[in-house]
């Protein structure tokens, strides 16, 4: 865990934040200022800054689930979007790994 984390603090249940999915490795929770009609935040129990600083097997992991999670929040048949933000240019303003899964629309291309 790190001091001064959101993310940490979410997972410790410091701040309250219903959680879509839960397991040993993870926590799924709907992103507070949704971009989709959809928007879960995959976010790991142990702290890293991003994915280039994530164990590749555990964001592979977390990857695994997104079918899962996506079929659970009824996205999965019309399609969806997976966003890893990294770094200030990659528009990363929480610095505890997430990723981002958006769907219940169509979703325009380039993002920004
Ligand atoms: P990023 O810009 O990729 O770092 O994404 C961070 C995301 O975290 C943003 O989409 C925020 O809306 C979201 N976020 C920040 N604080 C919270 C929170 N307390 N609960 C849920 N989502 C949050």
């Amino acid at each position: 865990m790190a001091e001064d984390c959101i993310f940490c603090k979410i997972i410790k249940g410091e701040i309250p934040s219903p959680r879509v999915y839960e397991d040993d490795k993870m926590i799924v929770i709907n992103d507070v200022a949704p971009a989709a009609p959809v928007h879960m935040l995959l976010l790991p129990k142990n702290h890293t800054a991003n994915v280039t600083t994530a164990d590749p097997e555990l964001v592979a992991y977390m990857l695994s689930k997104v079918q899962m999670l996506a079929e659970k929040a009824g996205i999965a048949d019309k399609g969806f979007r997976v966003v890893i933000n990294t770094g200030m240019d990659g528009g990363q303003t929480v610095n505890h790994l997430h990723i981002h899964v958006l769907g219940g629309k169509a979703l325009g291309w380039p993002p920004c």
